[in-house]
């Protein structure tokens, strides 16, 4: 793949709407895209990001709340081991969806299977916000978004704002 440089996707570009490929490679290539991903991560003050935001279909993203110390977490190919307890509505954003917020119901507890850029395996688990970025992360791979997700009342109240986004993707906007 060619990487550099990346920009953001937003929706309704389709790449958002494909299932995204394992990654096969744990090469420079991959390296750089995650370079190009969090740098747009920060600047567009993501607290996540999927690789098909960037214009990459493949299986991977990452991932950081930004609080003190916290170092960015990479997620390649990962598999959701584990995903229950109580079900909790929760307002939720989306750098592919700028300007729309809707409320989301997400299980609270996540157990998360992945490798890093090295290929090797990790596994980590959370039950507060780490959790719900990595279901709304992991939604991204597999074509999903927010949208599908979020109350018919929320989507209503997002249309004028939807609109936009599509006549400004079908004009070759952004
Ligand atoms: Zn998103």
């Amino acid at each position: 793949m060619s990487i550099q440089p990346c920009r953001m996707v937003f929706h309704p570009d389709p790449i958002l709407r494909a299932k995204a490929q394992p990654v096969e490679h744990f090469d420079d290539d991959l390296r750089t895209l995650t370079e190009e991903m969090i740098r747009l991560r920060k600047a567009h003050s993501g607290v996540g990001l999927a690789a098909p935001q960037v214009g990459h279909s493949v299986r991977m993203f990452i991932c950081n709340t930004e609080e003190e110390g916290e170092e960015e977490s990479i997620f390649i190919n990962p598999e959701i081991l584990e995903a229950s307890g109580p079900l909790e509505w929760e307002e939720e954003g989306c750098l592919s969806l700028p300007e729309i917020r809707g409320s989301v119901r997400r299980p609270i507890f996540v157990r998360i299977k992945a490798f890093d850029l090295e290929g090797e395996p990790f596994e980590l688990e959370s039950d507060g916000l780490h959790a719900r970025i990595w279901l709304h992360e992991f939604d991204h791979l597999e074509g999903t978004l927010i949208l599908d997700r979020m109350r018919t009342l929320d989507r209503l109240s997002n249309r004028r704002a939807l609109k936009e986004l599509e006549s400004m993707y079908a004009g070759g906007g952004h």
